[in-house]
């Protein structure tokens, strides 16, 4: 091919590219507010995001506020740890790209905040139960096709399920974005039972279970044996949870951890920057 021709031609490649850009970046990429990619919305159409930090090959997926407002110190958590690896690169080992949703139920939020930042409003002083719910008071924690049952209890008390595993689009929203990344695991954040969960734990299953004891003893939360035939559920709490994240990432073979904070209100930062920086090692190894 004449030099010429070559140029043209790689113009011609230059400016299709640039167009196919252009294209998922008015769609799919779309940026919320300056606070990363939106990866789907919430009932009332609030955007629910990814923010990355790191460029390796291995993938950990963080997620936050699954309960809302109830929970909100888990996505106060979950954004610290963004900012702390952007503040200190060094920290996260190189092979490691971190993705965070920081928070999986914005209305759940919105219901309780009424759009006040939640750095700026006072959870201690507000009755935050309500926003544990999404928008249609469906759990998110009871809406995944693991075990998924119409009636589901938070203790002693009957949530909503929604009307089928996956009716809700948060739901969807995540399990899309975990099994599009396919990482080595995710890491919910959830508060208060102060313990851990893993996919599998009423089996002991090996996979999760290795990363729960590293995380169990590297923070110090609580860490249940696996089920010994007494009807224990193998997690934190007493009685039994059906439909949760952990049941369904358990039936598609994915290594999921669930650490229940505390309290409400503190992000307990020392025990969960331990814990995730053992996990990575753990897992880089
Ligand atoms: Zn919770």
């Amino acid at each position: 091919m004449p030099p010429a021709l070559v140029i043209v031609a790689a113009m011609f490649l230059t400016a299709a590219a640039h167009i196919s850009f252009a294209q998922s970046g008015a769609g799919e990429h779309r940026a919320a507010a300056g606070s990363g990619e939106v990866i789907g919305h919430s009932v009332e159409g609030r955007p629910i995001t990814v923010e990355r930090v790191g460029s390796g090959p291995i993938d950990v997926v963080i997620v936050g506020g699954i309960h809302g407002a109830y929970e909100a110190n888990s996505i106060i958590l979950a954004r610290r740890f963004l900012e702390y690896y952007r503040a200190n690169p060094r920290a996260l080992p190189e092979e490691f790209t971190l993705h965070v949703i920081d928070n999986m139920n914005p209305d759940g939020v919105h219901r309780v905040t009424g759009g006040t930042p939640i750095e700026e409003f006072d959870f201690r002083s507000a009755d935050t139960v309500p926003g544990r719910f999404n928008a249609r008071w469906v759990d998110l924690n009871r809406n995944w096709d693991g075990d998924w049952q119409p009636t589901s209890y938070w203790g002693n008390r009957e949530v909503d399920a929604g009307s089928a595993p996956f009716s809700e689009p948060e739901t969807r929203t995540v399990r899309d974005y975990v099994e599009r990344i396919d990482p080595a695991v995710s890491v919910f954040y959830q508060s208060a039972a102060f313990g851990l969960w893993y996919s599998g734990a009423e089996d002991g299953w090996e996979p999760a279970r290795r990363l729960a004891e590293v995380y169990h003893r590297a923070s110090g939360y609580r860490l249940p044996e696996p089920d010994d035939g007494s009807g224990d559920s193998g997690g934190p709490v007493d009685y039994e949870i059906t439909g949760s994240a952990d049941d369904y990432f358990y039936e598609i073979g994915h290594p999921n951890l669930t650490v229940e904070l505390t309290n409400h209100y503190d992000i307990d930062w020392d025990r969960n920057l331990a814990g995730l920086s053992a996990l990575l090692e753990e897992i880089r190894e």
